[in-house]
């Protein structure tokens, strides 16, 4: 059985590692040469690191840090306000929350898909890079590559980020993100030079790894930092408002800005002017590749992920605010849950009788009953956990927003005043394994159909 991936991100190649485990031949189509590999960190709650562990993923060498509390800080004095401790979170939720540097975490990934000659972890992944894909037929699983060629799969999947256009083929309509009005500044600093500074160094020395949150109330910015890579690299990530350039009528439009581009340090600093001095100190420290701003961006929530033979995963299905510091994992989450539901496909259609015609007719039944399946075990966390993530601190006391939760979602939620990153939020969000969940929803399905019920 083939699948095809388009998209090498964190999704793609998720989805690429444990559509291999179950035994399937996968490609994935990149249209970039991996060249323009985004710095910055990223932290895995246990939702996702469970799968990354089970996948033999290779933390040493990813010189992963635990991130093991959540500290709230005044931007001004730097003093601390509210802190969520979780060292016990490996033994609460059977796997830890770590921290990696994305290149890490990016290559850890690509060579869990390509690796050779592993017993057990089905055939190595066939990347292809700089081959775009230009538009997709769901129904009949063909890919158009630029160049002209089409290629058809059995199982589709679509991991082309928030900015994808095949979202278009898939919903039969466009749908592109809208911006949030909020930014992020990110970049790098060598830790070695942040605990040269006394004061900075008070900040780390004998706490707790993790996030620490800077926020300045009066502007709405929150400048969030971590470790990764072994302790040695500081991680920035500022949210702020997005300042719309001027047009010559003196109007600002959002719209008309790129979605990442250079920041200026001057420019930074300024919308940095509340933070205390120890802070903004760190703005010149940014590593040789600079501060880059990015836009952050929304889409509705999808209704469905599935179609024909496709499925949506990753940014292409659930773009959202960094807020929990959720959208891979629940990518990853998501990958992991394809592993279980594709395991025995090819297996299962060999039992139908009739030859290669009934084989094949009996397959395409089994894969858009698994896709369904899928759906209806991702609608409700992924949408979950985009949700409360686009409603930023403010969280569940947002007008409305437990009734939208509600139309995809029906478990428990935290208590309206929970924080970002809080137990309650970390409980609901994170405190979940997808794999098993799959497991029971196939097992269940298997013995209605097996009574003669509607799976
Ligand atoms: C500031 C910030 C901080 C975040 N922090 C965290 C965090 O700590 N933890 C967490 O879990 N999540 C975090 N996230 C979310 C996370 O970064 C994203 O959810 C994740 O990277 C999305 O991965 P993806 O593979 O879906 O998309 P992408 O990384 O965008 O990958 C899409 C890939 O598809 C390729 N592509 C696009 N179009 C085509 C085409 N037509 N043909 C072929 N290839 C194509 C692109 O080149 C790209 O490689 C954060 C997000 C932001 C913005």
């Amino acid at each position: 059985m083939a699948a095809g991936i388009v998209g090498a991100g964190i999704a793609g190649l998720s989805a690429a590692i444990a559509l291999r485990r179950a035994g399937l031949e996968v490609e994935v189509y990149e249209r970039s040469e991996f060249k323009n590999e985004i710095g910055a960190a990223i932290s895995t709650p246990p939702n996702a690191t469970a799968a990354l562990r089970r996948w033999g993923f290779d933390f040493v060498a990813a010189q992963t840090v635990p991130n093991l509390s959540t500290r709230y800080a005044a931007a001004e004095d730097l003093g601390t306000v509210s802190e969520s401790r979780y060292e016990d979170i490996e033994d609460v939720m059977g796997s830890p929350c770590l921290s990696f540097h994305r290149v890490d975490l990016h290559g850890g990934l690509r060579a869990l898909a390509t690796e050779e000659g592993v017993e057990g972890k089905g055939k190595p992944v066939a990347i292809h890079l700089g081959c775009e894909v230009l538009s997709v037929d769901c129904e009949n699983g063909v890919l158009e590559l630029a160049g002209g060629r089409r290629v058809r799969k059995d199982l589709i999947i679509i991991a082309d980020g928030a900015h994808s256009k095949l979202l278009a083929d898939f919903l039969g309509y466009q749908a592109p993100v809208q911006p949030t009005g909020r930014s992020i500044y990110r970049w790098l600093v060598s830790m070695d030079e942040v605990m040269a500074d006394p004061e900075l160094a008070t900040q780390y020395r004998d706490e707790l790894p993790g996030f620490l949150g800077w926020f300045d109330a009066q502007k709405h910015i929150l400048w969030v930092t971590y470790t990764c890579r072994g302790g040695t690299v500081l991680n920035n990530a500022v949210v702020h408002d997005t300042a719309a350039p001027q047009n010559k009528e003196g109007a600002g439009n959002e719209k008309d800005i790129s979605w990442h581009a250079l920041a200026a340090t001057d420019t930074v600093l300024a919308t940095l002017s509340n933070f205390h001095p120890a802070a903004r100190q760190i703005v010149s420290m940014a590593s040789e590749d600079g501060i880059i701003e990015h836009r952050l961006f929304h889409r509705p929530p999808l209704e469905s992920f599935v179609r024909g033979r496709t499925a949506v995963i990753g940014d292409t299905a659930h773009v959202m605010m960094p807020t929990h510091a959720a959208g891979a994992a629940i990518a990853i989450e998501s990958a992991s849950v394809l592993e279980v539901l594709f395991r025995d496909v090819e297996s299962q259609s060999r039992n139908a009788t009739g030859g290669e015609e009934a084989f094949d007719v009996e397959k395409e039944h089994i894969i858009k009953e698994r896709l369904r399946l899928f759906d209806k075990l991702r609608i409700p966390r992924c949408n979950l956990t985009m949700i409360v993530s686009n409603a930023g601190p403010e969280g569940l006391h947002r007008p409305g927003l437990e009734q939208e939760i509600r139309r995809f979602y029906h478990g428990p939620l935290p208590p309206s005043d929970a924080l970002p990153w809080s137990d309650e939020f970390r409980e609901v969000l994170f405190h979940h394994d997808a794999s098993l969940e799959a497991e029971q929803a196939l097992r269940n399905g298997t013995s209605a159909k097996e009574n003669g019920k509607d799976s």
